[in-house]
């Protein structure tokens, strides 16, 4: 099976924290725990303040492989408000990934 992972688009990422609670609720992981986390990254200029927020999958995300065997989005994709993260092929990941500014892709092997 060709290579799958999570893509980012954390341009239009809210800071929500949704896609960490499903997860959680997803896989039943214990308090301290995640499968994704939301990082928030703040960039301080003299005239402005820039906050970004970026979700990052951590070790213990499988990529939902048993949600995904069943045709179903991975949990976090699922609930995700503002659309912004997509499952499928690394290969049409990147092809996303060109079109757009802000983005991170998670593929583990
Ligand atoms: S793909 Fe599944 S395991 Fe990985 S972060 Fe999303 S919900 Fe959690
Ligand atoms: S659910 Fe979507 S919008 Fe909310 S924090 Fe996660 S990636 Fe961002």
């Amino acid at each position: 099976m060709a290579r799958h992972g999570l893509l980012i688009d954390y341009e239009y990422c809210t800071g929500c924290h949704t896609c960490e609670v499903a997860c959680k609720q997803e896989h039943n992981y214990p308090v301290g725990k995640w499968g994704i986390k939301v990082n928030e990254i703040v960039l301080e200029t003299f005239d402005k303040i820039t906050i970004d927020y970026i979700p990052f999958p951590t070790d213990l995300c499988n990529l939902c492989v048993q949600r995904t065997k069943e045709g179903i989005p991975p949990a976090c994709v699922k609930h995700c408000q503002a659309g912004c993260m997509m499952y499928g092929p690394v290969k049409e990941l990147v092809k996303t990934m060109e079109k757009k500014p802000k983005t991170v892709l998670f593929a583990p092997r």
